[in-house]
């Protein structure tokens, strides 16, 4: 079972008892979303770093720290929430020194902190295996509500924040989460649909697609190339085209892709938010098929290419 199989069957469990819980919104977007009557809802999100698969066994703590929580507060901005607090629970290797545990845990708190959500407490445990940390992450929701995946309508423009690809040449050890450009989409515009780019382009656009029900095109030319992907792009002799598969699929960019109407996507990108420029990159759809326009006029199938987590596994 790949990772997207997993939460189909985690989905498939949890969804019968969902309506008599206070959990509104429950496993397969960024975050869950928890509401007791006369309380403000409570936006939740946990996400796991594993030494050797999403840092290398030489990254500092402090790198380390910062990607731990940059990472989690981001699917916090995916929802449009504004962060509480945070939570961490680490399993250290046995022999791992003092001293890098207490560089990581400052460095932990350090970021926390500066996201506004500062360490509320954890677990900290040792073992055999590799390092794991694990951060919570709890918030509300901003001044105009959360952002779900499954709002995106026949005709929204799609786009995205910054520019993408190439993450793994280095920056992905650097997430942003981009809490006050989420919060300041959500007051100007109509926000239908948001996600922050986790595994790619390509597979996070689908997400919104499936879950919304509709179809996308996304068009190459228009896609905010990094200047790490033209590099990567250029040391593999692929061009621009390479390039462009770099910022389809790498990932790791934690920017926001979302869907608004097409007229208020033009003022957007014209200004950008909070000082990030914004790009608009495609167009939904009713007809649930799903593609890219090249820059050739070519259009292909838009395949889910991104990082796949479990896979053959
Ligand atoms: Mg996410």
């Amino acid at each position: 079972m790949d990772e997207k199989d997993l939460i189909h069957y985690i989905r498939r469990i949890t969804s019968p008892n969902l309506s008599e819980t206070n959990i509104e919104i429950g496993p397969g977007d960024d975050a869950a979303s928890v509401s007791v009557e006369g309380s403000p809802r409570i936006i939740i999100s946990t996400d796991m770093l594993i030494e050797g698969t999403h840092f290398t066994s030489d990254s500092s703590p402090e790198k380390t720290g910062g990607k731990a929580v940059g990472r989690a507060l981001s699917d916090l901005a995916a929802m449009a929430a504004k962060p509480l607090c945070s939570i961490v629970a680490i399993c250290f290797p046995d022999g791992r020194s003092d001293e890098y545990k207490c560089a990581l845990l400052r460095s932990i708190q350090e970021h926390a902190v500066k996201f506004g959500a500062p360490l509320a407490g954890g677990d900290t445990s040792s073992g055999t295996s590799n390092l794991v940390i694990t951060v919570t992450v709890a918030g509300v929701p901003g001044p105009e509500g959360i952002v779900c995946r499954d709002g995106a309508l026949p005709g929204d423009a799609v786009c995205v924040t910054g520019a993408v690809g190439g993450a793994g040449a280095g920056r992905h050890m650097s997430p942003v989460p981009l809490i006050e450009q989420s919060l300041e989409l959500t007051q100007k515009y109509d926000i239908h649909a948001m996600i922050d780019i986790s595994d790619g382009l390509s597979t996070d656009i689908l997400h919104i697609a499936e879950e919304s029900d509709v179809g996308v095109t996304l068009v190459a030319r228009s896609l905010p190339l990094h200047p790490d992907a033209v590099r990567l792009a250029e040391g593999e002799g692929s061009g621009k085209r390479g390039a462009i598969l770099h910022a389809l699929n790498d990932g790791e960019d934690y920017e926001l892709l979302f869907c608004l109407p097409e007229n208020q996507a033009r003022e957007l990108i014209s200004g950008g938010i909070s000082g990030t420029a914004v790009s608009l990159i495609g167009t939904i759809k009713e007809t649930k098929e799903n593609s890219i326009l090249w820059m050739d006029k070519t259009e292909t199938e838009l395949m889910d290419t991104g990082w796949h987590h479990l896979k053959n596994k």
